[in-house]
């Protein structure tokens, strides 16, 4: 998986995060709608042909608005999980954030669908799935479906990649359910919900 790939699919985590997360607020609301705009728009442009400087430049502002959300909103389960990864594998961090991010936001949906019907994060995943899709009907699914897909295009790998395994899994849900970022997803998830996440990525 090259750079510009790992660093795209970072930023598009670090602005779907912050704008989903318990401590999503009206500073970082707009930079997340227009950073995900603009990485809609711009990240296969700069990923297919590197001297596109107008997609470039939407990628580095998409860049820094991920950066500026994550440091007021906090994160949420895929950098929950790509932190332990990390920190035990030797594999880049977009790479990992890449991988696990769809699967992130199905469990998320899913949860808050079960057990937070109203919670206003829904919505939010809604609304992700219009600006990554472009279409005004597009539902929570689309918008999985769409980073999939921008997965897949991109040629991110799958967590075994790089050397994890099925035995290696229960350690790292552990580690993930107390690191820092876990504690602004939009709602808790259980042991065996954050496992189904990294199974669903290996
Ligand atoms: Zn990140």
């Amino acid at each position: 998986m090259s750079k510009p790939a790992c660093a795209g699919l970072d930023a598009l985590t670090q602005l779907i995060e912050p704008y989903v997360s318990i401590r999503a607020n009206p500073l970082v609301d707009p930079i997340c709608v227009d950073g995900i705009g603009r990485i809609a728009r711009a990240l296969r442009r700069a990923y297919h042909g590197g001297a596109d400087r107008e997609a470039r430049h939407d990628m580095s502002l998409a860049s820094l608005f991920g950066g500026l959300a994550l440091a007021n909103a906090g994160l949420g389960v895929v950098h929950g999980l790509a932190s332990p990864l990390g920190g035990s594998w030797n594999a880049p961090h977009g790479a990992l954030c890449a991988s696990l991010l769809p699967h992130g936001m199905a469990a998320n949906v899913s949860a808050l669908r079960a057990r937070a019907s109203q919670h206003p994060a829904l919505e939010r995943y809604v609304a992700i799935a219009r600006l990554l899709t472009g279409r005004n009907d597009a539902t929570a699914e689309d918008g999985i479906d769409s980073v999939q897909a921008l997965c897949a295009e991109l040629n991110v790998p799958p967590l075994s990649a790089w050397g994890i395994t099925e035995a290696d899994l229960p350690g790292v849900a552990e580690k993930a359910a107390r690191a820092s970022s876990m504690q602004a997803n939009p709602l808790p998830l259980t042991g065996g919900e954050i496992l189904a996440v990294l199974s669903a990525a290996l």
